[in-house]
């Protein structure tokens, strides 16, 4: 959607807070496809071609986080 980078964005005690973050965070056992990067160690895994090429997001196999960051 709109990712606008206004200049006037300044901190005014008033905020509006889009729910909408700056990255797509997700978590283990979240079904996804394409490729993701553990948020912690950056290991990076890719959903499969099979199985509708839907991936159960894992704990990480390095560093056991369990939050990933889609990539792209
Ligand atoms: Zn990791």
């Amino acid at each position: 959607m709109a990712d606008e980078r206004s200049a006037s964005h300044r901190q005014r005690g008033l905020s509006i807070v889009n729910a909408a973050p700056a990255e797509d965070v997700y978590d283990t056992g979240d079904e996804v496809s394409g490729e993701f990067r553990c948020a912690e160690c950056d290991l990076l895994i890719k959903s499969p071609r099979e199985n509708d090429g839907l991936l159960v997001l894992p704990v990480c196999a390095l560093c056991s986080a369990e939050r990933w960051r889609r990539v792209g």
